[in-house]
């Protein structure tokens, strides 16, 4: 089962397009102004199996992504994984928050954090930290938060930027 704090069936502001976002209970971080602090509580939330969230994600046909957010994702990779699998099967794009950096993920070895990385083709890393918020990055609560490929992270072992421009919208023509 995953233990869900929130689930947004139509949100902008968590990715590119529309997007089903997944806030999931339970986090270990603390940071010092967190955005959604109702979720850092490790009990709590509503518990839900995998195949009950992907039914909710596809009852939105104009749904292009799915987000999963926090709380920390990480803390219940293995209960994730089912999910990202079906995610992924049906074609949608799949972005993860994460208040760990990848360079700590890859370094602590959990063989089911790894995979669930390998899955996904975002991942926002780092915590929010309150000195560096930012109003104007688009996806990000602070500078410190990085846009990576979460799959070639994992594969290459290093922090890989994602290249998809959608991501950047700051950058774009225009903006
Ligand atoms: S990692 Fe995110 S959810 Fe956790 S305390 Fe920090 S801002 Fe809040």
């Amino acid at each position: 089962m995953i233990n869900v704090a929130g689930f947004a069936y139509d949100s902008i502001v968590d990715g590119p397009g529309l997007r089903a976002a997944i806030f999931m209970q339970g986090c270990d971080k603390r940071c010092p102004g967190c955005h959604n602090p109702d979720a850092q509580p490790l009990i709590g939330g509503t518990p839900y199996p995998p195949e009950g969230l992907y039914e909710m994600i596809a009852a939105n046909p104009m749904c292009s992504g799915v987000t999963f957010s926090g709380g920390e994702p990480l803390l219940q990779a293995a209960a994730l994984l089912p999910l990202a699998q079906l995610i992924k099967g049906a074609g949608l794009a799949l972005a993860i928050y994460t208040g760990d950096v990848i360079e700590q993920i890859i370094a602590r070895g959990d063989a089911a954090q790894l995979e669930l990385l390998a899955l996904a083709d975002v991942l926002i890393d780092g915590p929010f930290l309150i000195e560096q918020r930012s109003l104007s990055l688009p996806f990000r609560g602070s500078a410190n938060q990085r846009i990576l490929d979460s799959e070639r992270s994992i594969r290459e072992g290093r922090a890989v930027s994602c290249d998809i421009p959608e991501w950047y919208p700051e950058k774009q023509c225009g903006a």
